[in-house]
């Protein structure tokens, strides 16, 4: 073993080694494989642990029973099972390939191999191919760890046939690229292009998996601007951003770059850390420009109404590839509020937190600040004449951040006074009048005209 062989077999984890360790005393043979493999090689040892085995399932269980594990039959048509050690999955799959793809009929079907290097080669990119042992060191019969070095994508096999067997693998390369920083070797990308088509036929949360997979990443700019082909291919509802341009002064990208340029932003302005349901916003927030656009006599464009129809198509473009609900509730507010007019002012930031407690009840002190980022984002994006309103939202910021340390006011019941002093005050009957009293008053604070104060409030209700 190499150096680097030696340290990833100091980095393989105890509970790990465990599993390996019980099979091969068995008489089995066992591998560590995939994520954990290409993470490791590239100094990021933290991803699950996959195990290989020549065990049949049926022996694996009783064998990793035997030495303590605690066994659950999560895949066993599959040949899966994962035992938990010190309370760490490891998911342990007999060495298997993938069964009668030629007629695309049975997809699910596996068939059970004696050899480590069958089970490799049935695997999609080189850089997923590589088995680990700490004893035996790496077995990379594809290639694999020369790729990873040279952030490389490759099938493995025949590009064409492994797309065709399928097509999710054509976006698990997008994915992988840009989760790697890689480039696509020529002859994988040619195919992927080629078949990128056969995404339709892909169950839709397979595809909405990895798209959820590839915004993660925080590089999704790098798949529209790289791979487009392959995401409008998984989201058709994506193609007319290409080549849209905006004739207008505000604009100097077509809708696709600067899309691209909004999810690059989004990723900057928050360090890497922006959330899934911002990171979607971003990637769907101008989707309805080329349905919305109109022309003026002046020949200049404009996009009426584009954020609640986009608002729209996301709700069915998310909804449709099974993405989280509350991350599409999230991301859909954004999306429907990311032209809404404010000002670097606590009244006009108490009127966004409303807007997105309305849009998203519950979440709005969370949103209000991934919704700023957005439009920061979105207009560095623009053109330059934008950069001054960029400037501006940085005095934003600081207006919402006096207004949630001052305890911020968007909800009755963020008021200082409630129902019962409204009853006593007013002499209303319980009810419905009880609110709109309430909902005015809310009004009048948010508008500036009181502060949120017990005794000023109770002075308004008396008057
Ligand atoms: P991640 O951290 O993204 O989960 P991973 O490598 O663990 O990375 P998974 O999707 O969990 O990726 O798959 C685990 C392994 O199974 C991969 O490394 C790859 O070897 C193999 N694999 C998964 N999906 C496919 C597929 N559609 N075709 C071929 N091999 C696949
Ligand atoms: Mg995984």
């Amino acid at each position: 073993m190499d150096a680097t062989e030696e340290r990833l077999a100091r980095e393989l984890p105890a509970y790990a080694r465990r599993v390996v360790d019980a099979l091969e005393a068995a008489g089995f043979e066992a591998w560590v494989v995939g994520g954990w493999v290409r993470d490791a090689l590239l100094g990021r040892p933290g991803h699950d642990v996959d195990v290989t085995t020549s065990a049949p399932w049926p022996e694996a269980e009783r064998v990793l029973r035997a030495a303590g594990a605690d066994v659950h039959e999560t895949g066993v048509a599959h040949g899966t099972l994962t035992a938990v050690v010190d309370g760490r999955p490891v998911e342990t799959t007999t060495y298997r390939v993938e069964g009668a793809y030629s007629d695309r009929r049975h997809p699910d079907e596996v068939r059970f191999v004696t050899d480590v290097r069958e089970d490799l080669a049935r695997r999609d990119f080189t850089v997923n191919a590589m088995a680990f042992h700490p004893k035996r060191g790496l077995l990379d019969p594809f290639g694999g760890r020369g790729d990873l070095g040279a952030r490389v994508i490759r099938a493995v096999g025949d590009p064409r046939r492994r797309f065709e067997e399928d097509a999710l693998r054509v976006l698990r390369a997008v994915r992988f690229a840009c989760r790697l920083d890689a480039r696509i070797e020529p002859r994988t990308r040619e195919a992927l292009v080629e078949r990128a088509g056969g995404l339709a036929d892909i169950a839709r949360e397979r595809v909405g998996q990895e798209l959820d997979g590839i915004l993660a990443t925080g590089r999704v700019a790098r798949a529209l601007r790289g791979e487009f082909a392959v995401m409008a291919a998984a989201v058709p509802e994506l193609a007319p951003m290409e080549g849209f341009e905006q004739r207008s002064p505000y604009h100097a990208h077509d809708v696709l770059e600067h899309t691209a340029r909004v999810c690059a932003g989004v990723e900057e302005f928050t360090g890497g850390a922006a959330s899934q349901a911002l990171r979607w916003a971003a990637l769907l927030h101008d989707v309805a420009k080329p349905a919305c656009w109109s022309e003026d006599v002046s020949g200049r464009g404009h996009f009426f109404g584009h954020p609640a129809a986009g608002a729209r198509v996301l709700r069915e473009v998310m909804g449709r590839l099974a993405v989280p609900g509350e991350t599409v509730r999230a991301a859909r507010a954004l999306v429907l509020l990311h032209d809404f007019e404010i000002r670097p002012t606590r009244a006009s930031m108490r009127r966004m937190l409303a807007e997105l407690e309305h849009a998203c009840p519950g979440r709005a002190r969370e949103l209000s600040f991934a919704l700023l980022d957005l439009k920061r984002s979105d207009a560095v994006a623009k053109a330059s004449a934008c950069m001054g309103y960029a400037v501006e939202l940085d005095a934003m910021t600081r207006a919402l951040r006096e207004e949630l340390a001052a305890g911020g006011v968007w909800r009755v019941r963020d008021l200082a006074v409630g129902g019962a002093d409204v009853i006593r005050e007013r002499g209303v009957e319980p009810g419905p009048g009880v609110g709109m009293v309430l909902e005015q008053l809310l009004a009048a604070v948010m508008a500036g005209e009181l502060e949120n104060d017990r005794e000023a409030e109770l002075a308004w209700l008396r008057w």
